[in-house]
């Protein structure tokens, strides 16, 4: 789960992480009103979305005067704004998030997150910190520096300084610094995230250490412990077939090709994919309807898919076990007549009741190729959306 900065900030403010006055606003006379509580300029006017790289988009401003500042909160409210990140469509921009403007004297990277295959917590830092930070992580990665945290013994006072002395910090900002990183390593391992970045953390002219921006993505398993991480959730920045598929408890991600795919199971899921991509076609989605699978649950999955209009055949990969095939035949037709099919299918499926499930597709009267194998499938699939 993600959530927007000034969310982050407001996190970070509760673990001692520095970070500059101000606060959301959600109409232009909000943000007129903020900036005028600041009591000074300039002001920052920035937009909040689910996304980075909203500098070099246009969506983060930095305003001198009363007047500025109403406009560019004007001009961004409302925006489409479009990123590296959002994708060409871009995302509306709902709300802003109005802060004091903070003299910048260098531009540092950080983060912090678990790491798989250390199964320790990594924490990164880079004195070329700002908005090239991918270019500097492509090009010049001897620039980014890693330490490693292992967490059953939590972070020392030893790995805070390696991470001061990678960032060349001067003498005065190794305190804040340290100060600052151990709140934010704690609030990670508390918080159970997945991800904790700050893209720019600031040197300040004054030799302190502030956060001007913030971004946290949170583990999802362990959102059931986390009600008041729950609450920041905003829909608006979700997909809307992703909310869709949640209240069915399917696991579905939308993709961009055009293979819409129903698959029983994460592991068959990601096999069917890979084949998919094999066959020279590529998957809309990754849509797992579970292994317990009702005819409710199949037919609310199938109806998903049907309504992304990027899918132009699907591809329906079951194996039965507890999902038998005779439910979720049932459950396929049950949608197809209820909705009407659009695209072709292909069905590939084997185990439980399979004899049984075929029939009731061969007598549902519907259009739905079968497919003697898995291979076969992915075959048939990619001829039919070539
Ligand atoms: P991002 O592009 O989505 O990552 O948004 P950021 O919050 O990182 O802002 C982009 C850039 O705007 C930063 O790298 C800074 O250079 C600049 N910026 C943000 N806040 C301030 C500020 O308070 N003062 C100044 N001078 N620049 C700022
Ligand atoms: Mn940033």
């Amino acid at each position: 789960m993600k959530i927007h900065e000034y969310q982050a900030k407001e996190l970070f403010r509760q673990y001692g992480v520095p970070v500059p006055n101000g606060g959301p606003a959600f109409s232009v006379d909000e943000a007129v009103k903020l900036t005028d509580s600041l009591g000074g300029y300039p002001v920052v006017v920035k937009a909040q979305i689910h996304a980075g790289g909203r500098g070099k988009g246009g969506g983060v401003k930095l305003a001198k005067s009363r007047e500025e500042a109403e406009q560019y909160a004007n001009q961004i409210l409302g925006m489409t704004l479009v990123t590296k990140q959002t994708g060409p469509e871009g995302k509306l921009v709902k709300r802003l998030l109005v802060e004091a403007g903070c003299d910048i004297k260098k531009e540092l990277y950080l983060s912090v997150l678990p790491d798989r295959s250390t199964a320790k917590i990594c924490i990164m830092a880079s004195e070329a910190g700002g908005m090239n930070i991918e270019e500097v992580a492509a090009e010049t990665p001897e620039k980014i520096i890693k330490v490693f945290v292992d967490p059953l013994n939590g972070i020392q006072g030893y790995h805070m300084l390696q991470a001061a002395y990678g960032l060349n910090l001067p003498k005065a900002a190794i305190k804040p610094f340290t100060k600052m990183l151990a709140g934010l390593y704690k609030m990670c391992v508390e918080k159970d995230c997945s991800l904790v970045e700050i893209n720019p953390l600031v040197l300040t002219g004054d030799d302190d250490i502030i956060a001007i921006d913030a971004k946290i993505n949170f583990d999802d398993n362990a959102m059931f412990r986390h009600p008041e991480i729950q609450e920041l959730r905003d829909m608006d920045e979700e997909d809307p077939l992703e909310i869709e598929a949640s209240k069915f408890d399917l696991n579905y991600i939308n993709l961009d090709g055009n293979v819409g795919n129903m698959v029983n199971g994460a592991g068959l899921a990601m096999a069917t994919m890979d084949l998919i991509k094999q066959a020279g076609a590529d998957p809309a989605n990754f849509l797992d309807v579970g292994g317990s699978a009702s005819a409710d649950q199949v037919e609310n999955g199938f109806r998903i898919i049907l309504s992304d209009t990027k899918v132009k055949a699907i591809l329906i990969n079951i194996f039965g076990g507890i999902l038998r095939c005779d439910r979720l035949a049932e459950g396929v037709v049950q949608a197809a007549t209820k909705i009407g099919l659009k695209v072709p299918i292909v069905i590939r499926m084997e185990g439980t009741n399979v004899e049984k499930g075929r029939q009731i597709l061969a007598e549902s009267g519907f259009n739905l190729v079968t497919a003697v194998d898995l291979k076969d499938a992915a075959k048939k699939i990619t001829e039919l959306v070539a």
